[in-house]
């Protein structure tokens, strides 16, 4: 069955989401407002500016009716900014604290091949842009894939979180691994 995937699409990278998506054959659908999140099966919050997109999720009313959603068992994947809002000090879904701007803010931008668990196929060609990190995270949390020592790719059941733009080198294998997550909860 073709599965319906929302990519919140306030702010920021939606669009290469979209894409990546349907070349997958999901259906894609940009989520602005509550009314959108009707009948997902999972759903990406892509890159951007977290503050940015935090005061959109509260002017659209959208914090909650996420979080409803998430917990229910839909599956989530949180790519850079979307990290942040997954984490403990802003939707507080997954058990993490994400550093903005992590590796500096002098390094706007670098590439790196990680190897991401759960990723067959060799390293993941990863784009990190003033990128966060996990610094914290709780027993549940199981890390995927790290730059440095940094945690930089991690998993909590059905929630995905990559501090890199997966959607920006052309490397589908999270998407795939988003679209493969049973939904029940796990
Ligand atoms: N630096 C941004 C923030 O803190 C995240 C950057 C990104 O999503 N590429 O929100």
């Amino acid at each position: 069955m073709t599965k319906l995937v929302g990519v919140l699409a306030l702010q920021g990278d939606f669009e290469a989401h979209a894409k990546m998506l349907r070349a997958l054959g999901a259906r894609a659908r940009e989520v602005r407002v509550p009314d959108d999140l009707r009948d997902l099966d999972a759903l990406i919050i892509p890159g951007g500016e977290s503050t940015v997109m935090s005061l959109g999720i509260e002017r659209e009313g959208l914090a909650e009716p996420l979080r409803e959603l998430v917990r229910a068992g839909t599956p989530v994947l949180g790519t850079c900014a979307g990290m942040i809002m997954l984490d403990r000090d802003h939707l507080g879904l997954l058990d993490v604290i994400a550093r903005r701007n992590a590796f500096g803010r002098q390094v706007r931008s670098f590439e790196a091949d990680i190897d991401v668990k759960g990723v067959s196929g060799g390293p993941m060609h990863a784009v990190f842009i003033r990128a966060p990190w996990v610094a914290e995270h709780g027993p549940e949390v199981e890390i995927l894939g790290s730059v440095e020592a940094h945690p930089v790719a991690i998993r909590q059941g059905h929630m995905l979180a990559v501090s890199f733009h997966p959607e920006l080198s052309g490397d589908s294998r999270l998407h795939e691994l988003l679209l493969a997550i049973d939904g029940s909860g796990e």
